[in-house]
């Protein structure tokens, strides 16, 4: 059933003339053919697990910046797609949570644990590694989130994540909340999210070059922005923030 609902959305996601195949292990699962549907960073996909550059991207810098994941606390903000499964597999210990509507965070709703990075229930000094794919730009305030995940974070611990790159040098903010009211500053975008649907995830900001100034500002010690491997994924991938307690 899984397979055959793969087949369908691969179909769903072909443009004939893009249409690329090559052999090239699968950074998540080590599946060695690559397909690209289309020409967009998340129509590359792995054929077995559904990786994308993005996700491939990360787990290219948690190998490189963090390779004892069996011994490791780790935190990724979501439950599902192939960098969970990826951590599942490798992760000596691996928790992990979802943003949910109107429920507390630290509560469970069918196994899945309520977090608001805002407002993390962890303890301070949790977690060896902490990850990300593309959550802070639909954080509202997200120093207050790189602040918290600094505060869960172990004594030089590491946050490895991404949020979609823009070449402005600085962030532009998109949309704010001021006095517990939602105000746009440029029209409103959205991305999709898995939980609740295509165009539902709004952004709040475009992060731009100065990303890890902001980091640093909450007291990461050490922030490096790894660029991708342009010959990987016809040239698709994600520059992955690398950011140290
Ligand atoms: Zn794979």
């Amino acid at each position: 059933m899984k397979t055959f609902h793969r087949i369908r959305i691969a179909i769903s996601m072909l443009n004939p003339p893009a249409f690329r195949i090559k052999a090239q292990p699968c950074e998540a699962c080590n599946n060695p053919i690559l397909v690209k549907f289309d020409d967009n960073e998340h129509m590359v996909r792995c054929i077995r697990c559904g990786a994308n550059p993005i996700n491939m991207s990360v787990i290219a810098a948690i190998k490189a910046h963090a390779p004892n994941l069996e011994s490791s606390m780790v935190y990724e903000l979501s439950f599902k797609g192939p960098l969970f499964e990826y951590l599942n597999k490798n992760t000596g210990q691996l928790s992990y949570s979802e943003y949910l509507d109107n429920v507390e965070p630290g509560e469970y709703i069918d196994g899945i644990q309520c977090q608001n990075v805002e407002h993390l229930t962890f303890p301070d000094d949790s977690f060896d590694l902490c990850t990300s794919v593309d959550v802070f730009e639909h954080v509202a305030d997200d120093v207050r989130g790189f602040s918290e995940i600094l505060r869960v974070l172990k004594p030089k611990g590491l946050f490895i994540f991404t949020v979609p790159m823009h070449e402005n040098p600085e962030t532009v903010e998109r949309a704010t909340i001021q006095n517990g009211k939602l105000r746009y500053l440029l029209p409103p975008e959205y991305h999709d999210d898995p939980l609740r649907g295509a165009n539902s995830a709004l952004v709040f900001r475009d992060y731009g070059r100065d990303v890890s100034q902001r980091l640093k500002a909450q007291g990461f010690s050490t922030v490096d922005l790894v660029p991708h491997d342009q010959s990987a994924w016809w040239g698709f991938g994600r520059s992955v923030v690398v950011a140290a307690k």
